[in-house]
């Protein structure tokens, strides 16, 4: 079982947390830093990393100084270099997978915001949990192509993780402080993982091949990235998440399920044996989780709204529909194959979303790639994460293939989706 998923009790809470952001640019970078700015005083930021957006990193780093900065993209990282000499600033820059690692596992950093977006983040968050952070986890993707691989990491580098994603933080919410007993001896009976439906969730079968990027990115409660928002619209984000719980608490597929509610008002709940359902409750704004786990096991002030719960009005649920939703189905799937699969069901998935978001396949084309991929690629044990990585990189080129996508360009190392 793991304890790598730590109960207050475990760490003395410090007064001044210092931070390394990855993915400082994009929508969870974003509401991180509107809940560090708020405080000051408990919150520095020492790095800040992202794909090649330099523009927007120079305007953090001249609001945020952090010593750090890191590109992946060279040309970028001198552009930003340029910037912040002209300005004066102390940031060092720096470029490349190597310059995400160096963010990663900065010595001054004890906190790290893993939100890059897709498998690119599994390199750095793996960096940063051999360098034994406190990892604050939004890249979700990063874990289930890594599994108990990536697990094992985390433990052997001394590593704590707490989950940013909102179902994870709710559920984290929700278990007793000494979970790492497992599940059996904390009588938890299910996970019950919450899901809106996305935009599609009433839309005419028959329409949903002619749909655009604009239409599946526009969330009817949540503002994302525009990858974890196709997703949402496929449900394979729920798949994903269904994944994710499996490895972060320990949980068996068949303890796990998805419970669709409209109103992302309940961000997810645990049914315990005596029959109670906790759950835990807020307006869908990213800023409450990160704020929970960035404060853990203090809370602080985020910016969101209080919940009138009488304004709010009714909350319903109703069970997912799996005809809708068949990447919600692959996701089971894989988790019950097992080994590669999880990475192959991933790989396929971010190949065919940039294609979508691209113009280059239909929303449809989506789960129909994901499916031949993880049907056509054979599944194999996961002994080391080098395992994991090669049924990515097989995945990628099938699915490719697949889609009739041009091969892709040789890269060291991750493949990012977004700027
Ligand atoms: P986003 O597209 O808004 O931002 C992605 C960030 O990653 C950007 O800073 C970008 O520069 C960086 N990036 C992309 N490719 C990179 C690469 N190859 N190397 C280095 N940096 C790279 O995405 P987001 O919505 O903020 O999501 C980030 C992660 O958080 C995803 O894994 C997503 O599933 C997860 N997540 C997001 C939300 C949300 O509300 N946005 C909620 C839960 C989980
Ligand atoms: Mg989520």
């Amino acid at each position: 079982m793991s304890a790598s998923v730590r109960r207050a009790g475990d760490a003395p809470a410090t007064s001044v947390r210092t931070l390394a952001i990855l993915g400082a640019t994009g929508s969870i970078g974003d509401s991180t830093l509107d809940v560090v700015a708020r405080h000051p005083d408990r919150f520095v930021v020492a790095g800040l990393a992202a794909h090649r957006q330099w523009q927007k990193l120079a305007q953090l780093c001249r609001r945020f100084r952090p010593q750090l900065a890191a590109l992946l993209d060279a040309d970028a990282a001198r552009s930003l270099e340029r910037e912040l000499e002209a300005d004066g600033l102390p940031t060092r820059v720096v470029a490349g997978i190597d310059g995400l690692n160096a963010v990663a596992s900065l010595a001054q950093a004890d906190t790290v915001l893993a939100a890059i977006v897709g498998a690119a983040g599994l390199a750095p968050t793996l960096a940063a949990a051999r360098a034994g952070k406190r990892i604050l986890l939004a890249n979700k993707e990063a874990l289930v192509i890594g599994g108990a691989a990536f697990m094992e990491a985390v433990r052997e580098g001394g590593a704590t993780l707490l989950p940013i994603d909102s179902e994870h933080n709710a559920i984290f919410q929700c278990l007793p402080r000494d979970y790492a007993r497992g599940h059996a001896a904390a009588g938890v009976r299910r996970i019950l993982l919450t899901g809106s439906g996305g935009p599609f969730r009433k839309r005419p079968l028959t329409e949903l091949a002619a749909v655009t990027p604009d239409e599946a990115c526009a969330h009817p409660n949540w503002s994302m990235g525009r990858k974890i928002s196709v997703d949402s619209a496929t449900m394979m984000n729920k798949g994903l998440e269904v994944i994710e719980a499996h490895w972060l608490f320990a949980v068996p597929r068949e303890r796990i399920e998805v419970v669709i509610h409209p109103q992302s008002v309940v961000h997810s709940m645990v049914e315990y044996v005596d029959g109670s359902v906790l759950a835990q409750l807020g307006h869908p704004d990213m800023r409450t989780p990160i704020a929970q786990a960035l404060a853990y096991p203090d809370r602080v002030e985020s910016g969101v709204g209080l919940l009138d719960l009488a304004r709010q009005g009714a909350l319903s649920f109703e069970p997912p529909d799996f005809d809708r939703f068949p990447c919600l189905g692959l996701a089971f799937d894989a988790l019950d194959a097992g080994g590669t699969a999880a990475a192959v069901l991933n790989a396929a998935n971010e190949i065919a979303v940039a294609a979508f978001l691209a113009g280059d396949a239909r929303f449809t084309d989506i789960a129909a790639a994901c499916g031949e991929t993880l049907a056509r690629v054979a599944t194999q044990p996961v002994r080391t994460l080098d395992d994991a990585l090669a049924a990515d990189a097989e995945a990628r080129a099938f699915a490719r293939a697949w889609l009739k996508l041009p091969a892709a360009a040789p890269v060291r190392s991750g493949h990012g989706t977004a700027a």
